[in-house]
């Protein structure tokens, strides 16, 4: 059966990919939108997944059009990733048109958690370099580049506590 493709997004340190691997009991397999990249970056000599993030945008722009179309070739998928990322020069969507339209989601669900609670996930987290910002603006305008990305989509955007997944027939 066709489930199509849920797309997860939240702020590094949300606890995104442990929520995710519940979705595992509903057949779908996850797929890392970074890790995707991150395949393609290391022929280019990227060396660490944090460094993506660091690029030159047009850089990123490229690699995130390749993972974006090897994704959607795939179905029965929940794509771990992020609604936008923090770069050098300002917050860039990870779910641009040319992106999510080759994706074609479902759902788009939006990890959220309070910004004191991720902070405490993240300063525990020892293997990844994340960076300091200011969550609460993270989330707030992660929610904007979701609904732009279900408005050009026609999927349903939704916030993970109301997370609803076709089971398998
Ligand atoms: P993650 O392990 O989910 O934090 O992803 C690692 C890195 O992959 C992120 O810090 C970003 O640089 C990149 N990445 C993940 N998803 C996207 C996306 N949709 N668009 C652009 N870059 C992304
Ligand atoms: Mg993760």
């Amino acid at each position: 059966m066709k489930m199509g493709i849920v797309i997860v997004t939240g702020v590094p340190g949300v606890g995104k990919s442990t929520v995710m691997n519940a979705a595992k009991d509903f057949g779908y397999s996850i797929v890392n939108f970074g890790t995707t990249m991150f395949e393609e970056a290391k022929k280019e000599g990227v060396k660490d997944r944090d460094d993506l993030r660091k690029l030159p945008v047009d850089v990123q722009k490229r690699l995130q059009k390749q993972a974006g179309e090897k994704i959607g070739q795939m179905d029965n998928i929940i794509v771990d990733t992020h609604a936008s990322i923090l770069t050098s020069s300002g917050y860039w969507p990870g779910l641009p048109e040319w992106t999510v339209k080759a994706i074609m989601p479902n759902q788009i669900v939006l990890v959220e958690a309070l910004p004191e609670e991720i902070e405490n996930r993240r300063s525990k987290d020892i293997s990844r370099t994340r960076d300091k910002d200011d969550i609460g603006l993270h989330q707030r305008i992660n929610r904007e580049y979701a609904i732009a990305a279900a408005f050009m989509t026609g999927a349903t955007a939704v916030s993970y506590t109301h997370l609803t997944l076709p089971t398998k027939a």
